[in-house]
Order: structure tokens, then C-alpha cells, then sequence
């Protein structure tokens, strides 16, 4: 991508200096459909039992105050958090990067809606956090979440994405903060809360496929993004190359692909985000119309 010296977001909160904190019982908040990651949660089980040894570790400790009460405890407000103030852990270069990206689909996003696209924030931690749904984990991929409207990302998912997934290159980042600015697209739409009223009156075969189409669109609006996305003088920001990088991260996130590698077998019914080769097909679907109108799913 050819970012010059564009501006960079100020939506962004770094708590990466936090250690570690923020595990607790998030209240109602992790409810199906509430927190919506890039990927299929590898972690599933395993997940909880994280979260539930953390949050008796810590009430043990007696280190979380406003947990203490239960029901529905919900957020921590900032104030409440113990975990102390450090120095960030990101790299400064991925973080202009970053902020750069963000700026990019404000400003996108912005023009293709109007001038009536409200930005999200783009919240980076490090390992734990506590989001407005419930705990933050960074096995959990990045996510974002509708309730407080923001993008909660673990930067170890860069190195996770050129490595493990064998998806490098700057699009492949990019593609990921895209993805989940289209998930708060799809809030500001009402497309969120449609799927997931759907989703409550759905069984969980049924409930699983509308997710899929939720995730598809979301592909699909990070194409829109960098297909639109500008320099000031409107010279596309895409360079020779970058699209076949936003392919190869699709395809490496596929539920299928990431079933075989976990598990050995492919179970369709329980696809949370689409096949790789539907991400992939969603994602260029995007960037070859340009338009969001053409992400139905
Ligand atoms: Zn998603």
C-alpha cells in the first residue's frame, strides 16, 4: 500500500502498557452474536476455562473491585481498573500504519455513506483486556464489539497473520482493520442488530448461517475500502500486489481451512465466517465493484 503522509486517526485508545488485566466476567456482554472476531474462535472451550480461572484467581486476590457484586456486573469503567499505566508495546511503525489504515476508512467510509459515517475506535492491548463484551483475550483474534463500538486488536495478530497463517504483507493488516470497521458499518446500518434478532429466534445451524453472511459482508466492505481508498491528491493507495496479499489472509482464515488444521475435519454447520473460498470471493466481490450495495449475502 502507498500511504505518503496521510493523516493519522485519533480514534485509538493503546492500553498495551496495561499488564496483562482486564480478565473478569464481562455481565451479559459475551451473549452469542455480542462479540463478533475476524476469525472462528479457536479457543473455544479452552476460552472459558481461561476466563473463569482468571476471574477466581483475581476475586481471590481481591484484585478486581466492581466485579465483586456479580450479576450482571458488566463493564469496568476505566477508573475501576487496577492494572497499571505502562509504556506501549507497539511497534511505531505499525502503529502509524495502523492509525494510517483507520484514518483511510473514516475518510472512505465518510464519502461512500454521505458524510453520515460516525468512526469507531480502534482500541490496541496487549494479551487481556476487558471490552464492552465481557473479556478481551488475544487468542480471540480481533473483534469488534457493538456494544461500546469499538475494535478491540491484539498487534501479536500481525505476526500471527504473516506466520502461522502464511499471510504477510501490509493489505493483509490492512484487510483485518477493514474487516471489522465494516462489522461497525454493519452497526451503523442496523445490519448488527437485525442478525442478531435473528439469530435469537434461530437454532444454532441457522443462527451459525447468518453469521457467515454478517462475516461475508464484512469481507466484502473491506474490498469497498481499498478499492475507494485515496491518497489527498486521489490516487488509489493500492499498489501492484497488495490485493493478492488480502486474498491470501482470506483464505488462510476460512473456517474450513482452519478446521482441517485444528481438527482434522471440516463440520459446514457449525462455519461461523464462511469457507476460504467464500472469504476470498466475498473480499473481491468488494474490491471489484466498489461498492457496498453489491455486499448482499
Ligand atoms: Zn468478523
Amino acid at each position: 500500500m502507498r500511504f505518503g503522509d496521510e493523516r493519522e486517526s485519533s480514534n485509538f485508545e493503546d492500553v498495551t502498557g496495561r499488564s496483562g488485566g482486564g480478565f473478569g466476567l464481562g455481565g451479559g456482554g459475551n451473549a452469542l452474536g455480542c462479540l463478533i472476531p475476524l476469525i472462528a474462535s479457536r479457543f473455544g472451550i479452552g476460552g472459558v476455562i481461561v476466563l473463569v480461572i482468571g476471574y477466581f484467581l483475581l476475586s481471590s486476590l481481591g484484585g478486581l473491585g466492581g466485579l465483586g457484586g456479580g450479576g450482571g456486573g458488566g463493564l469496568v469503567p476505566p477508573t475501576q481498573r487496577s492494572a497499571p499505566v505502562g509504556k506501549s508495546t507497539i511497534d511505531p511503525n505499525t502503529r502509524h500504519f495502523m492509525l494510517q489504515v483507520l484514518a483511510s476508512t473514516e475518510d472512505t467510509w465518510n464519502k461512500l455513506l454521505g458524510g453520515r459515517y460516525q468512526p469507531t475506535t480502534l482500541v490496541a492491548y496487549s494479551q487481556g483486556y476487558q471490552s464492552g463484551c465481557g473479556a478481551a483475550q488475544s487468542a480471540m483474534g480481533p473483534f469488534y464489539c457493538p456494544t461500546d463500538r469499538k475494535i478491540y486488536l491484539d498487534t501479536e495478530f500481525f505476526n500471527e497473520l504473516s506466520q502461522r497463517f502464511q499471510a504477510p504483507g501490509d493489505f493483509a493488516q490492512a484487510y483485518v482493520i477493514a474487516h471489522e470497521v465494516g462489522h461497525h458499518v454493519q452497526d451503523l446500518e442496523g445490519t448488527l442488530e437485525q442478525a442478531h434478532a435473528a439469530q435469537a429466534r434461530a437454532g444454532e445451524t441457522q443462527g451459525n448461517a447468518i453469521q457467515v453472511k454478517v462475516e461475508l459482508q464484512a469481507d466484502c466492505y473491506a474490498g469497498v475500502w481499498a478499492k475507494n481508498a485515496v491518497d489527498p491528491q486521489g490516487r488509489p493507495v493500492m499498489e501492484q500486489g497488495d490485493f493478492e496479499e488480502g486474498m491470501r489472509a482470506a483464505e488462510a482464515i476460512g473456517d474450513d481451512t482452519l478446521q482441517k488444521q485444528s481438527q482434522g475435519v471440516v463440520v459446514p454447520d457449525s462455519f461461523t465466517h464462511g469457507t476460504s473460498a467464500q472469504r476470498m470471493k466475498a473480499l473481491q466481490l468488494g474490491y471489484q465493484s466498489g461498492d457496498p450495495s453489491a455486499c448482499r449475502f
